[in-house]
Order: structure tokens, then C-alpha cells, then sequence
């Protein structure tokens, strides 16, 4: 199982986790800023996709 953390705004995957962590230990590399658009991200404005490999 992985999960993909979606940019809420323009819909870029920023993120793939292998298993769930915090949000915000994963935005932390990025400032918590979307690399594609820029968009300051808080938890409720992206979504993360839960995918079974
Ligand atoms: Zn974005």
C-alpha cells in the first residue's frame, strides 16, 4: 500500500508515502508549500490518495 499526498489546488503529486505518517513531517521538506504551484498547503487543502500495489 502506498499513499500519494495530492496538491489540493492544481492537483500535483507531491508526495508518495509507504505508509502513513504525519502531513506535516511530510509537507516539511517543501516549507509546506506545493513544489508545482507554489500554494501554501494546509492539511485541509490537500488530499491524499490511498492506492493497493
Ligand atoms: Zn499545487
Amino acid at each position: 500500500m502506498s499513499v500519494d499526498v495530492v496538491c489540493g489546488k492544481c492537483g500535483a503529486k507531491i508526495a508518495n508515502m509507504r505508509m502513513l505518517k504525519s502531513i506535516k513531517d511530510v509537507m516539511r521538506p517543501y516549507n509546506s508549500k506545493c513544489p508545482s504551484c507554489g500554494q501554501t498547503l494546509s492539511p485541509s487543502e490537500f488530499s491524499v490518495d490511498v492506492q493497493k500495489n
